[in-house]
């Protein structure tokens, strides 16, 4: 077969050459229809200020369509997890809109008065009226449809038959994948051994169960695959996933700002909250350092509507990135920097705001949660906190909280280890006293410790950190001038608490990404802007769906998972934790104690030098590695090249991706259209639960959205065995239970969903088993809100929603946002700064400061000569990550990808727009790549930047052969159009097989190579 003769997959009446035809006239509708159509917002709702008629670029709903038409499920061509409304016509998926229930794709809008006003439609509002309204979707969004529809996908499961990556492959059934791949498992990990230590002379590695590792590089099917992986089998390495490449250092820098020290995950403790957004609607200034929200950010949709309602009453907002993109054209400030040096930038503010004592000194001096409370503060800080400087046996200094014990203050009502404060002249329980001083420097005899100890308020040490470089000397670094840097900080403070300050992937994709988050965060800590309108929100979350009528992880025989992951994330190189491997510094390969998220770029190399150990078996799912990791293609080819090193490699992928070429088994799953879930909704102010589900196929062979077929609930009581719309593929959860059954694995079968106390709740035999499950659970948990609601009523709406306005106008707080974070936020980083870095040995520090990049040992990252320009990525609104390159659609706006380079640059090198250019790394792995140059006014000088989409080199832009036919899947090789600059990417002088890393949230390095670009 080739990509000319595909046979009638789609439906008994239409053939492919009739889909592309249809889908070529729905390409053209759709980019029509979704540029500049008038709002269909109810007139009642309009106002002089809103007039009717506002060019909003929505789409008007279809006159021919009826509400059996509409199936709401979620959207995942990016990670904003949009509520889409999916209108299916007899059987097949002719549009993609938003839910206009959902807040990400209808939200509230502001009024001339300054009033919040509904636009999103209130939960009571039944489909049957809701079906002619529509949300907001973008162009990916819209382009979905042919991601289900993608002429290429994989058709049946099938079997390697020459070597790794040679593209010949056999057919096989799902019984013969399920059958062979367990064989083989038992083979490589047999039943009788899988309770016996790895390596009896290290324990701490753990069971062989760690041998096998599931991989996804996305996934919202998590509970699922934790379930079968981490309870069932028991794997350390049960969910090996991308977070690393994407924003991990981000996340743990929150967490580490939010600490628990009696949190689980690691032996210090955990961290309560992993991200911060600007409350944008009650904002009257934001500064997006390195985030790109009108094409880039999550939730993308949601912020750019709420980002130009902001606009248009009176808010100003900042776009601090090296590039001008979409969000630095609509804002009020663009301020070029030079990449990696945001800490210096936010610095330098910090340094401006106290110099000027302009900080929120009252909510800065609470000293607890009461104290917080009677200031009406819903949260409270460590700033007063004490942190003494102490010596370990090496004589090696670093820096931790202070105990009342060890002050000598603790007594009935002061415990051991409450934290010191200074009050009054001396110390005091920081639950003793309602306020600290803040600045304090004092030496202090400590009980237990032979020496007088310096000890500083955490205060204290950001204000010298601060203040450890002067305005000017920052403006060099960053390369933003001291004037900016004063007024950005001057504008900042002038807003009371409705303003933030806020980031995504620029700051933090460096080696020294932690501090820059922190110190940007710290800005919003400064104003105590926590909880408050216009300032940051941890997210309101939603309505849980893990447990409450059944528990999704409990397993009746569970063996439990134990041990040291493959990356070595959240164990600690100490000989407490691993005596049998630490071996003094540096460590083998790094370990990264604080990596909650993963450190997804380590498990290859980790792979090929053996270290802590080899898997046996790998089962991979929505993974790019070698495409989207920094520096690892080379590395990837050799190691699973090596069939000793990796002996089973299993990819469960629907088209033929970078890693499905290289496995011994693809087992094709569906679409994102055609799957269960429950992805959670990002940092919306608004509380809601969205519910994905199959929105074409069939269900007990009735297809979705056809007459007399299934609609926009699905009937709970039945089995509903699921069909996807190309029928020997499967979703992905029944994948799971297919491999766990064919293992002999607990979990699975009759009776297998336990409630919380054990007891038998359901059955497990198919994804609608598991889709169940989860909707009993939202509709148990959400009662509270909406009493009555249940799975039918979430299956029709898309999910289950707070209404409109209730983030603002249902509050008791005044003020405030509804859903609070309410906890402590620490400026001192008291578990890190207890730990000392597996490769230097040195201790880290605890407090934010402008930190030079450096490779993994300490030393710079320069590779001098030629190689003078930083090479940066950015991601286009066209496109989310490595998938969408399926998406002619998407292709069609801009066919290749560019070499972007500044004017400045570009004359001295005699380059311009259209010519071909290398672009050379000094990375050990691939050192050049080349394309066409674009000369922009947009960028900052001695930086050049690549869009992250581009340079597939599988992807169906190559043939495979499968029973002999030599293109059976079809190819466009212009789905492999363009570069892709990871490839290119540094790797660390120390650990040549991997990327430049940063040490503590575990994040790869983005933006930190070194690159000539000269004309080809
Ligand atoms: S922003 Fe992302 S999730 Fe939302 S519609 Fe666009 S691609 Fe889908």
């Amino acid at each position: 077969m080739t990509s000319e003769t595909g046979t009638n997959w789609l439906s008994p009446s239409v053939d492919r050459r009739t889909f592309l035809k249809v889908s070529g006239t729905l390409a053209s509708v759709a980019a029509a229809g979704s540029v500049f159509t008038i709002s269909t917002r109810p007139v009642a709702a309009q106002t002089a200020a809103d007039p009717a008629g506002v060019m909003t670029g929505e789409n008007l709903p279809d006159e021919l369509e009826t509400a059996q038409d509409i199936i709401y499920s979620v959207c995942q061509m990016c990670h904003s997890r949009c509520g889409i409304r999916a209108k299916v016509k007899e059987g097949i998926l002719v549009k993609i809109d938003g839910n206009p229930y959902h807040p990400n794709n209808r939200d509230v809008f502001i009024n001339e008065a300054g009033d919040f006003q509904p636009d999103r439609l209130s939960y009571d509002t039944p489909p049957t009226d809701a079906f002619t309204e529509l949300g907001r979707v973008c162009l990916k969004g819209q382009a979905g449809v042919q991601t289900v529809y993608d002429p290429f996908r994989i058709q049946h499961p099938l079997k390697r038959v020459g070597p790794r990556n040679s593209g010949e492959w056999e057919t096989i059934s799902w019984d013969q994948a399920f059958m062979e791949i367990a064989d083989k498992i038992d083979q490589l990990i047999p039943p009788g051994e899988r309770d016996e230590d790895i390596d009896p002379a290290i324990p701490e590695l753990g069971t062989k169960r760690n041998l096998l590792a599931f991989a996804p590089g996305r996934s919202v099917e998590k509970e699922m695959s934790d379930r079968i992986w981490k309870h069932a089998w028991g794997t350390v390495n049960y969910g090996l996933s991308h977070t690393s490449v994407c924003e991990s250092t981000r996340h743990v820098a929150n967490e580490l700002i939010t600490w628990d020290p009696s949190g689980s995950k690691t032996s210090l403790g955990a961290g309560r909250s992993a991200g911060w957004q600007p409350d944008i609607l009650g904002s009257k200034y934001i500064i997006f350092f390195g985030a790109n929200p009108l094409e880039a950010d999550f939730p993308m949709v949601g912020m750019a509507r709420d980002l130009m309602e902001f606009k248009r009453h009176g808010g100003e907002y900042v776009s601090v990135d090296p590039r001008f993109n979409n969000t630095g054209a609509k804002a009020s400030q663009w301020v070029p920097i030079k990449p990696g040096t945001d800490a210096a930038l936010a610095m330098g503010m910090i340094s401006w705001i106290i110099g000027e004592g302009a900080y929120d000194t009252r909510y800065l001096e609470n000293t607890n949660k009461a104290a917080a409370a009677k200031d009406g503060e819903p949260t409270w800080t460590d700033s007063t906190y004490l942190v003494g400087t102490f010596f370990d046996d090496e004589g090696k200094s670093f820096q931790r909280y202070v105990t009342a014990g060890e002050a000598g203050i603790a007594d009935g009502t002061v415990s051991d280890d409450d934290y010191v404060v200074w009050s009054g002249g001396g110390p005091a329980g920081h639950n003793k006293v309602e306020h600290g001083d803040l600045d304090v420097t004092e030496t202090l005899p400590l009980n237990g410790v032979d020496v007088d100890v310096v000890v500083q308020s955490a205060f204290a040490l950001l204000a010298d950190a601060a203040f450890s470089m002067s305005l000017s000397e920052y403006a060099a670094i960053c390369k933003v001038s001291e004037d900016t840097m004063a007024s950005l900080a001057e504008k900042f403070v002038s807003h009371g608490k409705q303003a933030a300050a806020i980031t995504y992937r620029g700051p933090i994709k460096h080696t020294n990404g932690l501090y820059n988050q922190w110190a940007i965060q710290h800005l919003n800590t400064l104003i105590g802007n926590y909880d408050w309108k216009g300032g940051c929100t941890a997210g309101a979350g939603g309505w849980g769906h893990k447990s409450g009528v059944v528990s999704l992880s409990k397993v009746a025989g569970d063996p439990g998972a134990e041990g040291l992951r493959i990356d070595r994330a959240m164990s600690f190189y100490n000989e407490q934790e691993a005596p049998n491997l630490f071996e003094g510094y540096p460590a083998k390969r790094p370990w990264f104690p604080f990596g909650t998220h993963g450190n997804y770029q380590e498990v290859i190399p980790s792979l090929q030098d053996g270290y802590p150990y080899r898997l046996k078996a790998l089962i991979t799912y929505w993974n790019a590695w070698p495409y989207s990791v920094p520096a690892l293609r080379k590395v990837w080819e050799r190691t699973v090249a090596d069939m000793k090193k990796l002996p089973l490699l299993v990819t469960i992928s629907p088209v033929m991706g970078e890693v499905a070429a290289w496995a011994d088994y693809v087992l094709p799953d569906t679409v994102y259209l055609e799957k269960f879930s429950v992805p959670g909704i990002p940092w919306r102010v608004n509380k809601g639960t969205a519910f994905q589900r199959p929105v074409v196929g069939a269900f007990d062979e009735a297809a979705i959205g056809a007459i007399g077929g299934v609609g926009n609930t699905i009937p709970v009581d039945d089995i509903n065995e699921y069909s996807p719309v190309l029928p020997n593929t499967r979703a992905v959860l029944d994948i799971h239970i297919g491999l766990a059954k064919a293992l002999k694995l607990p979990g699975v079968g009759d009776d297998a969903l336990l409630n919380e106390s054990g007891k038998p709740a359901g059955d497990l035999n198919n994804s609608w088993d598991w889709a169940r499950a989860m909707l009993d659970n939202i509709a148990h948990n959400a009662q509270g809100k909406h009493p009555g609601v249940t799975a039918e009523e979430i299956l029709s709406k898309g999910g289950v929603f707070d209404n409109p306005n209730d983030e603002y106008t249902a509050t008791t707080n005044g003020d405030q946002l509804s859903y609070q974070y309410g906890n402590i936020i620490r400026m001192f980083g008291d578990p890190v700064a207890r730990t000392r870095d597996s490769v230097t040995g040195e201790y880290y520090s605890g407090v934010p400061h402008y930190k030079p990049l450096a490779h993994s040992d300490g030393t710079a990252v320069n590779d001098g000569g030629d190689y003078s320009f930083k090479l940066i990525t950015y991601k286009t609104v066209h496109h989310g990550q490595a998938r969408t390159n399926v998406n002619p659609w998407l292709m069609l706006m801009m066919p290749e990808n560019f070499v972007e380079i500044s004017a400045i640059d570009a004359a001295a090198l005699h380059v311009e727009t259209g010519d071909q250019v290398k672009v050379a790394s000094r990375s050990k792995g691939i050192k050049e790549i080349r394309g066409k140059a674009r000369v922009t006014q947009g960028l900052i000088p001695g930086v050049v930047a690549i869009s992250h989409h581009y340079g597939h080199w599988e992807q169906s832009s190559r043939p495979h052969t499968i029973n002999g036919d030599g293109d059976a899947l079809g190819h466009d090789s212009s789905r492999g159009a363009g570069m892709q600059a990871t490839q290119i990417m540094r790797t660390d002088k120390l650990y040549d097989n991997v990327s430049l890393q940063e040490p503590i949230g575990a994040s790869c390095s983005f933006y930190d190579t070194w690159v000539k670009v000269k004309r080809a």
